[in-house]
């Protein structure tokens, strides 16, 4: 329930201070100097509001309290609530935080146990300590995302506390190794705790001032040592991160599962977010490398339009060019670093991390970059590397789906979509115009080039392959952004016009034959002419696809049995 920055007392090094985090709320339970340090190692901006919850003004329970309030108001910029067992503490403590620790008013919130309204906090209990605390000493009794957790802070006595200790309870009781009038003693506890586990529950030690003897007094009454945070990422952050990170994932698996585009847009995007998520980095973009074209595309970026820059600049050329990871914190000292962006938006960039990514046969083909690290000097080569590899793996193997799709949809000779892209392309692009009774108009036609195969026989096939590349660039430069053009098998194409009527497709059947036959071909060093036949039809929601095609082909035949170069549509 509670994890711990520390659980020693005044007499050790780390004293003892808890923390929960529910929603998007840190609650910290005291905040001596010992746990302040702890907690600004951490990743404080994960937080929407900090809480601390104080039991007590002693130092090694508040001596960080001043330190966290100058650390939010000047650096992490999360808003902070110091909240009082009971009003005598909350004014005790405001003369600390503002006549001693020098923290103006607006830069915290003050209010007690009663005041606050919050589901995780029950009430504070009163108890006994020092002679000086008479009645300013605390414990809490809180419900920690739903289960109840005793706090006993500071106390002599176990009183207070006991009615709250039940089955499923989460206990924390402090204890000392030595007897005291103001602590609770090991040996003297021994019974009792063992009689709170006995009924069900969870008894943890903290303030220790001896944690081996006090486990060695307590070892067989089934408490445990209060858990302490590990390394320098807590607990609470890492349950945090992981649970962004499944939520993304989840999302993922969902999408992918409903998404009737069929499209990699959005696995980009989700990957592109999750590397974001991942290393805590302010940016991240994903790129594809068009080797064909030298060029690099970003697929997806968290905060930039969609670019294309030559692979022979950036960050991300660098890494692709030399199969190596790059980083660097110090990017404008990096002479591959292209400052364009930064400069165009007024952005700055300060850390820089680029992992080149490769499909299933090692070859690279794109990369993940991430930008900015947040709360850090910048990106580390090693760590933060690992904790991305997966989403770079991901990513190379959604690349490479992504360019076989591609491929499989286009033509490599004419460099047109082929039958399987204009599948393709209807499901996605034409399909409001399948619908009968929309009222939209979309016309079509198919052509043919005129006695084709004399060129193959007269010419030779690489002369036939150069009048086809040539055949459809000139269809392409006639095709508007409401068109598509497609090589629907050997020498012929179609054209699909959206909001097109039948005699604006006409039209361009016509201008297309026209400057067809006008034109001189080179072919394999020789120049030629052709012509072409079109067959051309208004599309009929009513009727299937195929259907409608064979209707524009009906009308190519005519338009070859009646002599050949010229466009029919009835
Ligand atoms: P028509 O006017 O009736 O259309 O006569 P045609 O000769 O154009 O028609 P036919 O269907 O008899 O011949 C088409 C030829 O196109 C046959 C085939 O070898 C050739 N062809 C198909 N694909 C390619 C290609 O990719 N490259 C080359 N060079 N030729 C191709
Ligand atoms: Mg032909
Ligand atoms: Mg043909």
């Amino acid at each position: 329930m509670l994890t711990f920055l520390g659980r020693g007392s005044a007499f050790t090094d780390e004293h003892n201070s808890a923390f929960f985090v529910e929603n998007d709320e840190l609650v910290l339970i005291d905040c001596a100097m010992s746990s302040f340090e702890k907690l600004n190692d951490m990743n404080m901006t994960l937080y929407k509001h900090i809480y601390v919850l104080v039991t007590h003004t002693h130092g090694d329970h508040v001596s960080g309290l001043g330190m966290l309030i100058d650390l939010m108001q000047f650096s992490v910029k999360t808003p902070i609530t110091i909240v009082a067992p009971s009003k005598e503490v909350e004014k005790d403590l405001k003369y600390l935080i503002s006549n001693i620790e020098g923290c103006a008013d607006p830069w915290y919130g003050l209010t007690t146990a009663d005041e606050l309204k919050k589901d995780w906090l029950i009430c504070s209990i009163p108890t006994f300590h020092t002679e000086q605390l008479v009645g300013k000493c605390y414990g809490y009794y809180l419900n920690v995302n739903g289960t109840k957790v005793v706090y006993t802070g500071d106390t002599n006595t176990i009183e207070p506390f006991e009615k709250y200790i039940e089955e499923g309870t989460y206990a924390y009781i402090e204890i000392s190794a030595y007897r005291s009038p103001v602590h609770l003693y090991c040996v003297d506890m021994h019974d009792k705790i063992a009689e709170y586990t006995a009924k069900g529950a969870h008894v943890y030690l903290m303030h220790m001032d001896d944690e081996d003897r006090i486990e060695a007094v307590l070892k067989d009454t089934g408490a445990q040592l209060a858990p302490l945070i590990q390394g320098g990422l807590a607990l609470a952050d890492i349950s945090k991160l992981l649970s962004d990170i499944f939520a993304i994932t989840d999302s993922l698996y969902k999408d992918t599962c409903m998404n009737r585009n069929k499209d990699h847009q959005k696995l980009f995007k989700y990957i592109t977010e999750l590397g974001k998520t991942i290393v805590d980095a302010d940016r991240a973009s994903f790129w594809k490398w068009d080797k064909r074209r030298n060029q690099l595309w970003t697929m997806s970026s968290t905060d930039l339009d969609k670019i294309v820059i030559p692979d022979t600049t950036g960050l991300v050329g660098k890494a692709l060019r030399t199969k190596h990871i790059v980083v660097t914190n110090d990017p404008y000292s990096d002479p591959d670093f292209n400052r364009d962006v930064d400069l165009q938006s007024g952005y700055k960039t300060k850390s820089v991390l680029v992992l080149p990514v490769a499909n299933i046969n090692g070859e690279f083909i794109g990369a993940l970059q991430l930008i900015n690290k947040h709360n850090s000097e910048g990106f580390d080569e090693i760590e933060d590397a690992k904790k991305l590899s997966l989403a770079a793996l991901v990513c190379g193997i959604a690349l490479e789906s992504e360019t076989f799709l591609e491929d499989s949809h286009h033509d490599r000779l004419t460099g047109l979509k082929n039958r399987m892209g204009f599948y393709y392309d209807f499901g996605k692009k034409y399909k409001d115009y399948l619908l009968a009774g929309s009222g939209k108009k979309m016309s079509l036609f198919i052509c043919d080039i005129d006695k084709f195969k004399r060129v193959n026989d007269t010419y030779g096939h690489n002369a036939g392959d150069d009048v086809l590349r040539f055949t459809s660039q000139l269809i392409e430069s006639f095709c508007s952004d409401n068109d598509g053009v497609y090589r629907w098998g050997g020498e012929e194409f179609v054209m699909i016009m959206r909001d097109t009527e039948l005699e604006a497709a006409v039209k361009k059947a016509e201008e297309i034959r026209v400057k067809l036959m006008g034109s001189e071909i080179n072919a394999d060093g020789t120049v030629i002419k052709c012509t072409m036949s079109f067959g051309c039809a208004l599309f009929d929601p009513f009727k299937t696809i195929e259907e409608n095609i064979s209707i524009a082909d009906e009308r190519l035949y005519t338009a070859k049995d009646t002599g050949r170069n010229k466009v029919c549509w009835e």
